[in-house]
């Protein structure tokens, strides 16, 4: 079987410790992955140190000509590469080749890296002293990401790093992992001195390696909650630079005035699409009256049961599999704790057909009514097709439910009108928010985060938040003093007058 090794200055080398990667659609294991120990790690960093003086001293404007040649090449092998992704992920072809495309606007906004880096400059600034200020590298950086997004969120995060002159060491996840390798060994042809990017595949010994080396100035993380603290805390405890962005819980709130069968359509796609393992998925439908909420609730179900599900490398399928058997046993298991508390089960994703037809991850839509805030299947990230509607009698309700919620990724208001659009957008507490978009990711020239327990840190990803996170900032003043001049001392604080 195909062993995914790590690429360490352009070197494949293979870990030490194996685990299988499997399809998510047929349960076979369709490669494995070397996992990283702590020799592996500091040799890595140590590769990336090396690379570093050269890279950093590299104009910006040539730096930026290897993104242009890494876009190029990610679109020549996109269908390699979504191929990839929806083997070891379970998503679609069309969803993966989703996934790419967001991903490489993020190398796009990178190519304009010289006008991004260009500092201030004050002529004159005090008597015949000029002052600018620039952006410089951080140094060696590194990236921690999670299953669900194995191109997106590494392009989040590498492009402009690397771009604004660090070395940049990726540890994706061990359960998709080859998109990394083939981003690295894409990024060589791009013609990227060795050294400037590494993949070092790992589980949580290698992530307390990086933490840990005084040599890796930043770390960018997205993944969990528990490990998003973990690592914002750790990482800061040993002086680095952290921005970790965590789980999510989006709400979209329905107001009686909406569109309903355009909302109905859109939360199908927000809900169920990638099998609800998107950290900006809809996972609670919050609908203003019992008028609004039968008829949403009837629209969604009749639409949910007509989703085709099946093997996401298959054309013609709306949703695949779940990432794993454990994962499966989760999102099915929250199903079951709903179910115990009370709330409606309108439709039950653990009696799909290929639930017992196929030896796949699967787990149907699944649709519950009248949820309330003290269940479990609220509270809790699932993580899965798993849709929760709770009802509220005005919008005021609905935010201050929102508002009370642990996580604040992303959220929307369906509605027609513009008091209520501005009301929500308004006073909602969180980072990301959609009016008549369920979906509201930033493009790449925005920068995407949450607040609440969904982002530790202050810089957002990517965007101009990235050129912030990945450089720091110098201010450098000039004086040249004419020749000739007699100057005394100057004792008080210098004030320029
Ligand atoms: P995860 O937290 O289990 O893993 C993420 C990364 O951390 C992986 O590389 C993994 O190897 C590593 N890791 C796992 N446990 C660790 C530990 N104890 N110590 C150190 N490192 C550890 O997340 P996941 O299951 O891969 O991804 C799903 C989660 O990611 C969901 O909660 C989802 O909401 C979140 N997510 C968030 C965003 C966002 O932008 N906020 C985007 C995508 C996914």
């Amino acid at each position: 079987m195909t062993l995914v090794e790590h690429r360490i200055a352009g070197e494949k080398v293979a870990g030490p410790r194996t685990i299988d990667v499997e399809n998510p659609a047929t349960a076979e294991a369709v490669r494995q992955v070397g996992l990283a120990d702590r020799a592996q790690v500091q040799r890595t960093i140590a590769a990336a140190q090396d690379a570093l003086p050269a890279w950093r001293d590299t104009p910006a404007a040539k730096r930026a000509q290897v993104m242009f040649r890494f876009k190029m090449l990610l679109e020549r092998d996109a269908d390699a590469i979504v191929a990839l992704l929806s083997e070891e992920h379970g998503k679609t072809l069309e969803d993966a080749m989703g996934e790419l495309k967001r991903g490489i606007e993020n190398v796009e906004y990178a190519c304009g890296v010289p006008e991004l880096l260009k500092g201030e400059y004050s002529h004159n600034a005090g008597p015949g002293i000029d002052t600018f200020s620039n952006h410089q590298p951080l140094g060696v950086v590194a990236g921690i990401t999670p299953f669900n997004f194995p191109a997106m969120v590494p392009l989040w995060m590498f492009p402009m790093a690397i771009a604004c002159g660090n070395a940049f060491i990726l540890k994706p996840s061990e359960q998709t992992p080859s998109a990394a390798v083939k981003m690295a060994d894409l990024l060589e042809e791009a013609g990227l001195p060795k050294g400037v990017f590494n993949v070092l595949h790992g589980d949580p010994e290698a992530v307390e390696a990086l933490i840990e080396d005084p040599a890796v100035r930043a770390l960018s993380f997205v993944g969990s909650t528990p490990v998003a603290r973990k690592i914002y805390e750790g990482g800061a405890n040993h002086g680095k630079r952290v921005q970790a962005l965590g789980g999510a819980k989006n709400h979209a709130v329905v107001m009686p005035d909406a569109d309903l069968e355009n909302a109905a359509n859109t939360l199908i796609g927000a809900a169920f699409g990638s099998a609800g393992e998107r950290c900006m998925a809809i996972s609670v439908a919050v609908c203003v009256g019992d008028d609004t909420a039968d008829t949403l609730v009837q629209k969604v179900a009749e639409k949910a049961s007509n989703l085709r599900v099946g093997p996401g490398t298959e054309l013609g399928h709306d949703m695949g599999a779940l990432v794993n058997a454990s994962h499966r046993d989760k999102v099915a298991g929250y199903i079951d704790l709903g179910e115990q508390a009370g709330a409606e089960l309108l439709l039950d994703g653990r009696k799909h057909p290929l639930v017992q037809e196929s030896a796949g991850y699967y787990v149907g839509p699944t649709l519950f009514d009248r949820v309330t805030e003290d269940m479990s299947i609220y509270r809790d990230e699932i993580f899965g097709p798993v849709l929760c509607v709770v009802r509220v009698k005005n919008l005021d309700e609905a935010i201050a439910l929102i508002n009370r919620h642990q996580y604040g990724n992303g959220t929307c208001v369906f509605t027609s009108g513009g008091e209520a659009a501005r009301r929500f957008t308004d006073r909602i507490e969180v980072g990301m928010v959609g009016v008549n978009v369920p979906l509201p990711v930033p493009v790449a020239f925005h920068s995407f985060g949450g607040w609440k327990d969904s982002l530790f840190g202050d810089l957002h990803a990517y965007g101009p938040d990235a050129v912030r996170f990945y450089t720091r900032r110098k201010a450098i003043s000039y004086r040249w003093p004419e020749s000739g001049s007699q100057e005394g001392s100057q004792m008080a604080f210098p004030s320029g007058s």
